[in-house]
């Protein structure tokens, strides 16, 4: 008895877009529908190894497509797992709902071309209906008890679905072609798609009868790329099989052929794609697919490269893994721990040489993917070694496009340098008038500017390079270059030290202490943390990020005696110890020093003191009066 269904309404607007527009890739539905008969073979394969009852157990694994030009029809058939009535009511007609949403929502962003990745969203099987008329599959599980049943929709709201008779298992998909898709039911164009988009599918594709006399010919190759040997595979072999398993369309940046048979069976293609953010339509789980002795593992298999490399796409195929794993114990298995150290192995080695041999390619790598790398040097000390080579960094030398390496940083190093000096900040604008960089310019030597998140995390583990020192500039303890101190006019103690004592009546608590500074040539002030904590500026850094409340700690604040600004604040505070201005001077010269440190709590309150601060300046004072007029408002 047939049984009618309504689809749910997203799915029904689906239907609807899809049949009525002109898409210009249309043949891509065929490769949603090998890509589902795939599936359905590989789950097969999957259950036999465990299952020894299954209906049609000798049936040839394999996707057979035929077509009749005079009916205009086309039929898809394959014999893997098939589907009960149920799982035909279901797979094709309720179970797609947010995935259709989510298309849809695809189409009206990116347009014509979300219909080439329609298969991301778990509808795949509905491109059928942008050149199907009417479509019905017929279908018998391999689960012996089962029954064969009919799925029938014409592209109306509703599907009916009744018994039916199939005396072989999988499933059988006949398509009655829209007048406009005819070019469909010709074998010689399947060919051409089966060969341009499912080449590599695992298993034999058939097309069309063959003649009496011939044994029948797949139109696909079938050998999977990766058990090629990679001098027998051609860039663009690897650029459409890029293609094929990331419906990615641009090209990747790097791809890796792994193909060893001892001390492990190994082989494997990674790519690291053409860019980290490949929109809203790329997929959100991460992993390689994972094959063992052709059988489909795992579609997405996150323990075959540490977390730090999920942005690396791929294949692995390995005849060492158990054949009865679980999905489960991927992950505990030993050859799985080896398989991985082999690929972040070649993975690291392959991107030092894209560095060495490619330096543009390599900068368009770093400035997608660094941030990953930053965090593998955060927490995967067993790559430490490999990662640290592959690192890159602004500077005070390299400008805001450049790169160095940190080889690069030591090459550069002046005469007795022997340390490779570093600082955080906001942004390289703030960064580069940090006051910390004072004696650094002055001596003219190279800093290195950290500005992300991550870096913080990164340099907690980056305290060496190649026998020199890594230190951070912020450190009071740092040891920066000698600077000529003798440039400037200090001011006299007379006039200092007042000034510093009215320093640390108004800024009190908010800091450890203020005192003069020795190191600073062109800035006002600094703020350090407390002496004697190497690392305490990062690791502060570091605390403010992952603890929810976490306070900061107090600040050393540091002034310039041969600074005008801090003369003049000198000569106010002798002028008239009662100023009321001087208190807000001060209180800003700290929080600016807070902002160029990245590390103020809320800039926005700046803003009522600043402009009491401009209010001041903006009226004609009454101290300025006698030194201004001769200049402004001398007559000719
Ligand atoms: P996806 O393949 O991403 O799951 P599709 O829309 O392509 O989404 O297919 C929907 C579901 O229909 C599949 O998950 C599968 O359960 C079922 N299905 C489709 N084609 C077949 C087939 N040839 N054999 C068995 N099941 C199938
Ligand atoms: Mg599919």
């Amino acid at each position: 008895m047939a049984e009618t269904f309504e689809f749910k309404a997203e799915i029904q607007q689906l239907l609807h877009i899809l049949i009525h527009s002109l898409y210009t890739e249309q043949e891509i539905f065929l490769r949603e529908l090998i890509s589902n008969a795939s599936d359905a073979l590989h789950r097969l394969q999957f259950e036999m190894l465990t299952m020894h009852d299954a209906f049609d157990p000798d049936a040839e694994l394999a996707i057979w497509i035929t077509a009749d030009p005079g009916a205009g029809t086309l039929t898809v058939r394959d014999s893997g797992v098939g589907m009960t009535r149920d799982e035909l009511v279901t797979n094709l007609g309720t179970i797609a709902q947010s995935g259709a949403t989510a298309f849809l929502k695809a189409l009206q962003e990116q347009g014509d071309t979300a219909t080439n990745i329609i298969g991301q969203f778990g509808v795949g099987f509905y491109s059928v209906f942008m050149v199907a008329e009417r479509v019905q599959v017929t279908s018998r599980s391999f689960r012996p008890e089962a029954a064969a049943a009919r799925w029938t929709c014409d592209g109306s709201p509703h599907f009916t679905v009744e018994e039916a008779e199939m005396d072989r298992r999988g499933t059988e998909i006949v398509i009655t072609l829209k007048e406009e898709a005819r070019e469909f039911a010709n074998e010689w164009r399947l060919r051409q798609i089966v060969h341009r988009h499912s080449d590599f599918i695992a298993f034999p594709i058939y097309v069309g009868q063959p003649a009496e006399d011939e044994a029948p010919q797949p139109a696909n190759q079938q050998v999977a790329l990766w058990r090629k040997a990679p001098r027998e595979v051609d860039e663009e072999a690897y650029r459409n099989f890029y293609r094929q398993i990331t419906l990615d369309a641009g090209d990747p940046l790097l791809h890796v052929h792994v193909s060893s048979e001892a001390p492990i069976d190994l082989h494997a293609i990674l790519y690291v794609p053409g860019r980290r953010d490949r929109g809203p339509l790329a997929p959100r789980e991460y992993g390689l697919r994972l094959y063992s002795r052709k059988v489909l593992i795992q579609e997405r298999a996150p323990d075959l490269l540490p977390e730090y490399l999920r942005f690396v796409e791929g294949v692995v195929d390995s005849e060492d893994l158990p054949l009865n794993v679980s999905r489960e114990t991927v992950q505990a298995s030993a050859p799985v721990r080896k398989i991985r150290n082999n690929l972040v192995r070649r993975l690291l080695r392959e991107m030092e040489t894209l560095a060495t041999e490619q330096p543009d390619a390599y900068r368009t790598f770093w400035e997608q993917f660094g941030g990953f790398l930053k965090e593998g040097m955060a927490i995967a000390p067993d790559d430490h070694e490999a990662l640290i080579g592959l690192l890159r960094f602004r500077s005070s030398q390299t400008g805001p496009e450049g790169w160095t390496s940190l080889a690069g940083y030591v090459e550069r190093m002046k005469e007795g340098q022997d340390k490779v000096y570093y600082l955080f900040g906001e942004d390289l604008t703030s960064i580069a008038h940090s006051p910390h960089l004072d004696p650094f310019k002055a001596s003219g030597t190279e800093v290195l500017y950290l500005t992300e998140p991550i870096d913080s995390f990164m340099m907690m583990s980056l305290r060496q390079f190649d026998g020199h020192d890594v230190q951070n500039i912020a450190d009071a303890a740092v040891d920066a270059p000698e600077v000529d101190t003798a440039a400037g006019e200090a001011l006299p103690d007379d006039l200092f030290n007042p000034l510093l004592k009215r320093f640390n009546e108004v800024l009190g608590e908010q800091v450890v202490a203020v005192r003069e500074a020795r190191r600073l040539t062109e800035s006002p002030a600094r703020l350090v943390p407390p002496d004697g904590a190497p690392g305490a500026d990062n690791l502060e850094r570091v605390r403010k990020l992952v603890e929810e409340d976490f306070q900061l700690s107090k600040r050393v604040m540091e002034i310039n005696r041969r600074h005008p600004l801090i003369r003049s604040l000198a000569l106010t505070l002798q002028a008239d110890p009662m100023d009321l201005l001087l208190p807000d001077m001060i209180t800003q010269l700290y929080e600016n020093a807070l902002l160029v440190e990245g590390i103020h709590p809320n800039p926005a309150e700046m803003v009522s003191r600043i402009q009491a601060i401009m209010a001041a300046a903006a009226r004609p004072h009454p101290r300025d009066k006698g030194e201004e007029a001769p200049h402004s408002a001398a007559p000719e």
